[in-house]
């Protein structure tokens, strides 16, 4: 119920939402406030919140892990919706720019495992996220790696009218959405958390483009064309398949020369072109790379921004 928060200063605007900083005035605990915007063209592409939607958001707030914010409340604000959340202080993204910030293998694979965890909650739920980037990754007060608006993304309207205003989840799309695969699976999530991986290695974003097919060749220019040794036989199937020209993968080695050598296979499975090959959230987990040494980062230990 609204008059169970109290609102106050604005924290930040997003493309669908003003998040505003809250208090639970029954209990005095601080909490965020996101109000999407009640303009966006919800899922049945009318104007105003889905009633499906708020179904849905009763749906998610029983999702319970350690790596997924917790969504506390949610109530109606005129047509659309307040989500009350826990209170974050910062993200992925400001960690991976922070140039003061060394990033250690240890620390990469604690950012890693958490990130894998959230989305094995989920996906063991059916239960997708569909637009994971490091500025949807928040750090807890304690440091640990939080995963936000999971399952939450078709609030915002459908993903062609999303991917026109927001330029920066293109960089963590699956090939196979650009080729207009009609399901979403949780290979896309995977994908997405594999880009991740890369850019925390890189400290820059794997696969950053002006336009989608920028994006794709960079893609492309990394794991090779689709047909290219068999990696994707399906791809010319897709609705919007475009042949690119043709060129090899480039080892993964030659771009990044310090990772392990089990970083770098977990990676290689995340990145797979082909979404029946991609690795799954829950086998990614059991790879060897999280019980070989080094051991991941406590998150209390995990560097911080200023
Ligand atoms: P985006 O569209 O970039 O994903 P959001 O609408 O999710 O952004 O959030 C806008 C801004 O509000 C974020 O950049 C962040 O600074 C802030 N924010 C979002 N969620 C929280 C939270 N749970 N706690 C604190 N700040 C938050």
């Amino acid at each position: 119920m609204a008059e169970n928060y109290a609102r106050g200063d604005m924290l930040g605007q997003g493309t669908f939402a003003v998040v505003y900083k809250g208090q639970d005035k029954r209990t005095g605990k601080v909490v965020a406030l996101k109000e999407i915007f009640a303009d966006e063209k919800s899922t049945d592409g009318k104007k105003g919140l889905d009633p499906t939607a708020l179904r849905e958001i009763k749906l998610l707030r029983e999702l319970r892990h350690p790596n997924i914010i917790r969504l506390e409340d949610a109530y109606p604000k005129k047509k659309s919706v307040v989500l009350v959340l826990e209170f974050m202080h910062s993200d992925l993204e400001a960690i991976i720019r922070d140039q003061n910030l060394v990033l250690a293998a240890a620390d990469v694979k604690s950012y890693m495992r958490q990130l894998l965890a959230a989305l094995d909650t989920c996906h063991r739920r059916w239960v997708l996220h569909r637009d994971i980037k490091p500025n949807n990754c928040l750090i807890a007060p304690d440091g640990s790696l939080k995963l936000a608006d999971f399952g939450l993304s078709r609030l915002y309207g459908s993903p062609d009218g999303r991917l026109t205003h927001q330029v920066f989840a293109q960089w963590y799309r699956a090939p196979e959405l650009f080729f207009g695969a009609r399901q979403y699976t949780a290979a896309v999530d995977v994908w997405a958390a594999g880009c991740i991986f890369g850019e925390l290695l890189l400290r820059r974003p794997l696969f950053d483009g002006m336009c989608d097919i920028d994006v794709l060749s960079k893609v492309f220019g990394l794991l090779g064309t689709p047909g290219v040794e068999g990696n994707w036989p399906a791809a010319k199937d897709l609705p919007y398949f475009l042949q690119f020209t043709e060129n090899k993968p480039v080892p993964l080695r030659q771009v990044f020369p310090a990772a392990s050598g089990d970083a770098l296979d977990l990676l290689g499975r995340m990145i797979q072109l082909d979404p029946l090959r991609r690795i799954s959230s829950t086998d990614a987990l059991r790879h060897p790379y999280f019980t070989n040494n080094p051991p991941p980062t406590p998150p209390a230990l995990l560097p911080r921004t200023a």
